[in-house]
């Protein structure tokens, strides 16, 4: 894949499908800066554990449901290291309950963390693509996002809301050279999903997924660097499924 070096920054790289993406974008010869938590203690440890792999990250503090720390990261980086080219909308968190038990508080975290963050972060950065004629947003969202997921009223429609968002924009920024995507991963083998129980995992996720096996974070991470290289300008407004065929549209 023919790749010029671009900066890509990538929301929540120190997670498990972050970790992933930031790597594959980094082999590719891109500079690749990260956010983490403000609340977040252990990006030096991961810093240096990367490092030591070879790979040099750049991490910035940032809570992405809030307009102003996303605009605050985003003016503090490019002064550093110049303006984002590639951006990954990458971090999320669950809640899971049912619609009965669903209050207020966890609609709203869910929809703050993975639906107010594709705005707040792209606000600070689509404007530079479009003046440059260049630029790739790569959201991740979610296979629960395309069919609804029993316990995730609030994360099926947050997931479901950024491709909604990726079209618009995808719309607007067609013909500046900027391209927008959306990919909805089915389950793949992190700490947000090994937190669900492993009896139901066996029992009720993984015999709903025809290859018989959760995803790789390498094989999501190998999809974003196809829709952020040369090659993909002519993908945009699209949503990739990642499923291992639990989900066909
Ligand atoms: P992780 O829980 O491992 O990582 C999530 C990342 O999001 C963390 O790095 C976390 O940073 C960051 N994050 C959460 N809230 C905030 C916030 N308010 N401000 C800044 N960063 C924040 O999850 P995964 O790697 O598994 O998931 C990554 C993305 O992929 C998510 O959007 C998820 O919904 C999606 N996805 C995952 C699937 C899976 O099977 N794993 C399937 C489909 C979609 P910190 O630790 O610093 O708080």
């Amino acid at each position: 894949m023919a790749t010029i070096k671009r900066i890509a920054m990538v929301t929540g790289g120190m997670g498990g499908l972050g970790e992933a993406i930031c790597i594959k974008l980094a082999k590719l010869g891109n500079t690749v800066v990260t956010t983490y938590s403000p609340s977040n203690t252990k990006v030096q440890k991961w810093l240096k554990a990367m490092n030591e792999q070879g790979y040099h990250f750049y991490a910035y503090p940032c809570d992405v449901t809030d307009f102003e720390s996303c605009q605050a990261c985003i003016r503090k980086m490019t002064e550093d290291l110049g303006p984002v080219d590639v951006l990954v909308n990458n971090a999320g968190i669950t809640r899971d309950m049912t619609f009965k038990k669903m209050d207020k508080i966890n609609w709203d975290a869910v929809m703050h963390a993975n639906l107010d963050s594709c705005f707040n972060m792209t606000k600070q950065v689509c404007d530079g693509m479009m003046d440059r004629g260049w630029g790739r947003v790569i959201n991740i969202s979610s296979v629960n996002g395309q069919k609804g997921a029993f316990g995730q009223t609030n994360y099926s429609a947050a997931k479901a809301g950024m491709h909604g968002f990726t079209k618009a924009l995808a719309l607007e920024v067609a013909r500046k050279g900027v391209t927008v995507n959306t990919i909805s991963p089915g389950y793949i083998g992190t700490s947000m999903v090994m937190a669900i129980p492993k009896e139901v995992l066996d029992s009720k996720i993984i015999p709903q997924i025809p290859m018989g096996r959760l995803g790789k974070p390498e094989e999501v991470a190998g999809l974003v660097a196809y829709l952020a290289s040369e090659e993909a300008a002519f993908v945009t407004g699209a949503n990739i499924a990642i499923n291992g065929g639990q989900h066909m549209q």
